[in-house]
């Protein structure tokens, strides 16, 4: 298998060399929320997968139900004049956690990327069926992460996902991301931090002509970039803008949406309803690859009374998948019983609390993020004062470490990410904070 890996599977996301170096990671099997790699070696997966294993690998009620349907119904279209009975429900089961954002409407998709790809899509025919078809561009933050394709990758706000596939999409500005450890403008009090940043969106609209922006995408909390948690006031104070200039605000909840920051949208804790919502991941926990788009009722409206004029012309085969909306059914309605959120908002606090302790005993930790739910970011650097970013090669050896002492963490570029299934439990959240201690005392 090792061999194979190396020579047959393209690991295209990280250096070529890596398929051969990480080979030791083959994960063949899983159980409720540990990993066992094929030479029989247990980790509790702090990583929840790709922070997508909300409800653990062992839910035999999502299993169960991917498995009837499977011989119910395999395969047929929702869209094309057509649609199917999981479909259906599963929209009424989205629709159950996202009414109180304001959402009206779900549209099915494969993933993450599509999800972000269909609702930057859909926000330029809103504003084409409301007579402003000069709304075509995008404002985004830097640090986010929005997915691979074009669209998602062009109103990324971090250059990696960028360079080698320009011209990307024309006309997306990335403005500071609220990101305290690190920033342009040197604010170190969050509130100050995005009030700057909302200051220089609104600059970036003057500049730009509000009448040429047709939406503004945010992460409630962004997630791949770091972890990085925005003031409570920076949601609110980027609604207020977009709601002056006219301009669509999409919430991506890929990673957020159901459950992990301890509610069930992240948007809700900052108390702002958006007019579209993207999500993937925890919609299915990874037991099959969907993803949805949810339209508020000012975007459903205006499709919906464009007559002719609201057909848009978009839809995937996989759209609202038979298999993969039973999935989406089983998962919520075991999202709901289990009532994850809860125990994200406990678990979360004591992992980010186990982390912030790590952080006095060894100074390589410049800063911690999270707080809200199951998602930790730790900030590694090689000079705390200077908060000189740590090299690669030592970031390795945290991460085998704490491999070898039973937990499967996430390794940015210099942060260590954790988003662990919501189903964890105290022992777990103490195994992961163990293992950690074991990498950085290497480190
Ligand atoms: N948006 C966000 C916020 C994400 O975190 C991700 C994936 N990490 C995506 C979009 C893309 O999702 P996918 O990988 O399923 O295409």
């Amino acid at each position: 298998l090792r061999e194979m890996n190396a020579k047959y599977l393209w690991h295209p996301m990280g250096h070529p060399g890596e398929a051969r170096e990480n080979a030791p990671r083959i994960i063949k099997g899983a159980e409720g929320t540990e990993i066992i790699d094929i030479d029989g070696h247990r980790s509790v997966d702090a990583v929840g997968g790709l922070w997508c294993v909300n409800l653990g690998y062992s839910n035999d009620a999502v299993k169960q139900a991917i498995s009837d349907q499977l011989w119910e119904l395999p395969y047929y279209s929702s869209f094309a004049g057509t649609s199917n009975p999981p479909a259906i429900e599963a929209s009424y089961a989205v629709q159950e956690f996202f009414a109180e954002d304001g959402m009206v409407r779900s549209f099915f998709t494969s993933g993450g990327s599509d999800s972000v790809e269909t609702a930057l899509r859909l926000s330029r025919q809103y504003h084409r069926l409301r007579g402003e078809p000069t709304r075509t561009k995008f404002l985004s933050l830097k640090k986010g992460y929005h997915g691979t394709h074009f669209g998602g990758a062009s109103v990324n706000g971090n250059n990696r996902f960028r360079i080698g596939y320009e011209p990307l999409l024309p006309g997306c500005f990335h403005l500071p991301s609220p990101y305290c450890y690190r920033n342009p403008f040197d604010a170190i009090d969050p509130e100050l931090l995005a009030q700057k940043i909302a200051a220089a969106a609104v600059d970036e609209i003057e500049f730009q002509d509000p009448s040429t922006i047709a939406a503004f995408i945010m992460e409630p909390i962004q997630g791949a970039g770091g972890v990085i948690v925005p003031d409570a006031s920076f949601m609110k104070l980027m609604r207020e803008i977009c709601d002056k200039y006219g301009i669509l605000m999409i919430s991506d909840e890929v990673i957020t949406g159901f459950g992990r920051t301890g509610d069930w949208s992240g948007a809700r804790h900052w108390g702002v309803k958006p007019d579209m919502m993207t999500c993937a991941k925890g919609i299915t926990s990874g037991y099959f690859p969907v993803g949805a788009v949810m339209i508020g009722e000012k975007v459903a409206d205006v499709f919906e009374n464009a007559g002719a004029d609201g057909a848009i012309w978009h839809g995937y085969t996989y759209s609202a998948h038979p298999v993969g909306a039973a999935a989406v059914v089983a998962c919520l309605s075991e999202t709901l019983r289990l009532d994850t959120k809860t125990n994200a908002a406990a678990r979360g606090t004591q992992l980010y609390d186990g982390v912030c302790k790590l952080a006095e005993k060894y100074d390589i930790i410049g800063d911690v993020r999270g707080g809200h739910g199951l998602m930790t970011g730790i900030e590694i650097v090689s000079d705390r004062d200077a908060k000189t970013p740590m090299d690669g090669e030592t970031m390795k050896r945290i991460h085998q470490t704490a491999y070898e002492n039973g937990a499967m963490v996430r390794l940015g570029a210099h942060n260590i990410l954790m988003s662990p299934p919501l189903t964890i439990t105290e022992a777990e959240v103490d195994r992961i904070v163990g293992a950690l201690d074991k990498g950085f005392a290497a480190a």
